[in-house]
C-alpha cells in the first residue's frame, strides 16, 4: 500500500489546460512554479474564518507551511515537511492497525479522471488531489467483508478522533450518495463549526459480487472442491484529505492549531529578556540554562523542538509558532530563572502560566495531552450542539442557515433526496452573510449514522412535505463539502 502520487500523463495534460482557468484565483496566495508573485508575499493571515472562509483556509494552509500551491498546474500543490510529518504519523497508525487485521497490500496506480480534477477545482483549494491508498480487499463471503468494512471504519474514526482531535459520526450512506455500482458504504462524517457544513471524513465501501462478477474474479470453492465462487470484494483508502479537514476545524484568524499528538513541533522554546544592558558574563550563564532546559525538555517524550541553537533561538519573530499551530510556547527569561521555573502560552486557548523547571519532564507532556483533549472536547461540544433532531420541516431551512446539520425521519428514497436538495435551497443570499458564492446550497445526505435517535414509529412519515412515505430511518443531512 504505497502512496501513489504521480498522476497520469492524461491527468496532467488536462490540467494544465485548466490551469488558465483557475490563475485569478490561484494569485489570491502566494505560489511557486514559474509564476511565483514576490509582491503578494503577506506575512500573516489576512482572511477571516468568519467572514472569508475559503480564502482563509488557503492562506491558512500556505502560511502554515503545510502546502505550497503549484502555479503551473491548477489544484496541485507541495505537501511540505509538516504536512508530511502529521501524515506519516497517520499512515504508520493505519498500517500498523489494518497489518494486524492480516491485509495484504497492493498497489495501484492512482486515477484522477478528468472529472475529478473538475470536481476537486471547485471545492476549497488545498488538500486536492490527494496522496491516498485505495485498496481492494477480497472476501469469501459477505461476513467477512462487512466486518473487515466496519473495522476499518473504526480505524477511520480512530485516525480523526484520537490523533487528529477531530470527532465524526459513524454511518451507512443513502443509496444516493453510496459508491456507485458498490452494495453500501460507510462513512465518517466531520463538522465545520465556521460555516456551519458537514465534512466527509472517509469512506468504507463492501462492492458485493457486483465487480468480481463483471471482471470473473473468482476463487476455489473451499467447500466444494472444484467449484469456482465470486469473490466480495471491498475498497477502502485513506487520504492526505484527513490532515485538511483537521487545519480547517481547528483553525483561527492567526493561523494552524496543531493537536500535538500531530505535531512537527510540539514545543517552542523562546529565550525572553535578554537586553544589551545586560553583562556578558550574564548573558553566558543565562543561554547555559537556556541550553539546560533545551537538554530537559528534549527528555521529556517530546520529539521535536525548533531548534537548540541558542542564536537562532534569539530570533523570536521568526520563531513565533502562532502560524504554525505549535500546540506550546515556552518562555525563558532572566526573571523566570529566578524563580526556577518557565512561562508557557498555550496555542488553543491562549492560557498562560508558569511551570517550576524541576517539573518540566513531567508536567509538560501532561499538559500537550490536555492541549489535546482540549481541541477534541471543544469540536465535540461544537457538533453535539448542531446536529438538531428534528420533526417539524419548516424548521429545516432556518436551522442550516443557523450552521446546524440535521437529522430528520427520512424514507431513504434517492428521487425524495434529489428534491429535499432542491427545496432546502435558500431563496436570497443574505447581504454580509459568509461564504456569499454558496449560500443557497441545498442540504444533502451526511449518512444515515449508526447511533439513532430515538422516537422512530412504524407510522413516522418522511419529513419532506412532498414525500407521502414512511420513514426509514433518522438521516443526517447538511450543507456539505
Ligand atoms: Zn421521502
Amino acid at each position: 500500500m504505497e502512496e501513489a502520487a504521480a498522476p497520469s500523463k492524461s491527468s496532467l495534460k488536462k490540467a494544465a489546460k485548466m490551469a488558465g482557468k483557475a490563475e485569478k484565483k490561484e494569485k489570491q496566495v502566494p505560489v511557486v512554479g514559474g509564476k511565483k508573485d514576490d509582491s503578494k508575499e503577506i506575512i500573516g493571515i489576512t482572511a477571516s474564518k468568519d467572514s472569508n472562509f475559503s480564502l482563509w483556509y488557503q492562506e491558512l494552509v500556505v502560511k502554515g507551511e503545510m502546502v505550497e500551491y503549484y502555479n503551473e498546474i491548477s489544484g496541485f500543490y507541495i505537501l511540505r515537511p509538516a504536512a508530511m510529518y502529521t501524515w506519516n504519523i497517520i499512515r504508520k497508525w493505519f498500517q500498523e492497525r489494518i497489518e494486524a487485521m492480516g491485509v495484504e497490500e497492493t498497489s495501484f496506480p492512482m486515477f484522477l479522471s478528468s472529472k475529478s480534477l473538475e470536481k476537486e477545482k471547485d471545492h476549497v483549494e488545498g488538500f486536492a488531489p490527494e496522496l491516498a491508498w485505495v485498496t481492494k480487499a477480497a472476501h469469501l463471503n459477505e461476513e467477512s467483508a462487512s466486518k473487515e468494512v466496519l473495522e476499518i471504519l473504526e480505524h477511520y474514526a480512530g485516525v480523526y478522533e484520537q490523533l487528529l482531535a477531530v470527532p465524526v459520526v459513524r454511518g451507512k450512506k443513502t443509496e444516493a450518495e453510496k459508491f456507485a455500482g458498490g452494495a453500501w458504504t460507510t462513512t465518517v462524517e466531520g463538522y465545520i463549526p465556521a460555516n456551519g457544513r458537514g465534512i466527509q471524513g472517509a469512506t468504507s465501501h463492501c462492492l458485493g459480487q457486483n465487480f468480481s462478477k463483471m471482471f470473473d474474479v473468482t476463487v476455489e470453492d473451499p467447500d466444494k472442491k472444484g467449484e469456482k465462487i465470486n469473490v466480495w470484494q471491498n475498497s477502502w483508502g485513506l487520504s492526505t484529505r484527513v490532515i485538511g479537514v483537521m487545519c480547517m476545524l481547528h483553525g483561527d484568524d492567526k493561523g494552524l492549531v496543531m493537536p500535538p499528538r500531530v505535531a512537527r513541533l510540539q514545543t517552542i522554546l523562546i529565550p525572553v529578556g535578554i537586553t544589551n544592558k545586560m553583562s556578558a558574563e550574564d548573558k553566558a550563564s543565562h543561554a547555559k540554562k537556556v541550553e539546560d532546559l533545551y537538554e530537559t525538555l528534549k527528555k521529556a517524550v517530546l520529539s521535536y523542538f525548533a531548534t537548540n541553537d541558542i542564536s537562532a533561538l534569539r530570533d523570536s519573530n521568526s520563531l513565533n509558532g502562532n502560524s504554525r499551530g505549535v500546540p506550546l510556547r515556552i518562555e525563558f527569561g532572566p526573571k523566570d530563572a529566578a524563580n526556577n521555573v518557565v512561562s508557557y502560552a498555550r496555542r488553543d486557548s491562549g492560557e498562560k502560566g508558569t511551570i517550576p523547571v524541576a517539573d518540566i519532564a513531567i508536567k509538560v507532556p501532561e499538559l500537550l495531552e490536555t492541549i489535546q483533549k482540549s481541541l477534541y472536547d471543544k469540536a465535540d461540544a461544537a457538533f453535539s450542539s448542531h446536529r438538531l433532531v428534528l420533526t417539524d420541516w419548516s424548521k429545516v431551512v432556518p436551522a442550516l442557515d443557523s450552521k446546524n446539520v440535521v437529522l430528520i425521519p427520512f424514507c431513504e428514497a434517492p428521487a425524495c433526496e434529489e428534491r429535499i436538495k432542491e427545496i432546502t435551497k435558500s431563496e436570497e443570499p443574505k447581504e454580509g452573510a459568509q461564504n456569499e458564492k454558496q449560500p443557497t446550497m441545498g442540504m444533502k445526505s451526511l449518512c444515515i449514522p449508526f447511533e439513532q435517535p430515538e422516537g422512530l414509529t412504524p407510522e413516522t412519515k418522511c419529513l419532506n412535505p412532498e414525500c407521502s412515505a414512511l420513514a426509514k430511518s433518522w438521516t443526517m443531512f447538511g450543507r456539505s463539502y
